[in-house]
């Protein structure tokens, strides 16, 4: 196994853990509800095609409140640890806040969407949006009355895999913070890291279903643990 001071290019998955703490019910797991409705049964195509006013009443509560929120100490530290990394980095988040980049995060990819974009099912460009879409407002792009939560749904690919499996296998460490290990294909990064021989460090709340993959555990809130891992890799 490297040492630390052989260490250079990093891959760190972050999970709803993170944003927990700054008060982002994720939903996910654990049989969340919203209104009655099983999440799983909100955020699918087919809910959006059977019922589009319910998938996106809920999409525009979330939009709306997401903004209310703020980063927390990890977020920070994963900021700081961003700007001060000499070497490869990539951030990939599960969440589909903005609060990694309102922390001041660079280098970060969002496999599961964002909350802030809109989607045109007409002429596929993402546009920045912090409004509802409950009215089905024009496109910035192409007009048309088509847009929708630019977020990944159950059942649908998560992006820009090629680009993440890219960084796992150039990275000396892979680092998973908050996240269950319930989902896939997130949940087999830690596999695919192993195959590589590459280094893996899990911090999250409690063992988690995938903690047995990793060389080591943290347990505890990422507002702390985050913070110290990133002070030790930063040896300061
Ligand atoms: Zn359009």
């Amino acid at each position: 196994m490297a040492a630390m001071t052989q260490i250079r290019n990093i891959v760190i998955l972050t999970g709803a853990g993170v944003s927990a703490e700054s008060g982002i019910d994720t939903f996910r797991g654990g049989g969340g509800l919203w209104e009655q409705h099983r999440v799983e049964d909100v955020a699918t195509p087919e809910a959006f095609a059977r019922d589009p006013e319910l998938v996106l009443r809920f999409y525009d509560m979330r939009r709306e409140a997401i903004q209310t929120k703020q980063p927390n100490a990890a977020h920070f530290a994963l900021a700081r640890f961003d700007r001060e990394w000499a070497g490869e980095l990539l951030i990939v988040t599960q969440n589909v806040d903005d609060l990694h980049e309102r922390a001041g995060a660079r280098r970060v990819l969002h496999m599961h969407g964002e909350h802030l974009n809109a989607w045109c099912s007409n002429c596929d460009i993402r546009s920045p949006w912090r409004g509802p879409l409950i009215e089905r407002p024009p496109c910035p792009a192409c007009g048309a009355r088509a847009l929708r939560p630019d977020v990944v749904w159950f059942g649908e690919m998560p992006y820009r895999m090629d680009e993440i499996y890219g960084a796992l296998r150039s990275a000396d460490l892979f680092v998973s913070i908050g996240t269950s290990g319930a989902v896939y294909p997130a949940a087999g990064f830690v596999r695919d890291a192993r195959e590589l021989g590459t280094r893996t460090l899990e911090l999250n709340l409690e063992r988690s279903q995938g903690s047995a993959w990793f060389d080591e555990s943290r347990l505890g809130p990422a507002g702390e643990l985050v913070p110290a891992w990133v002070e030790e890799m930063l040896g300061s």
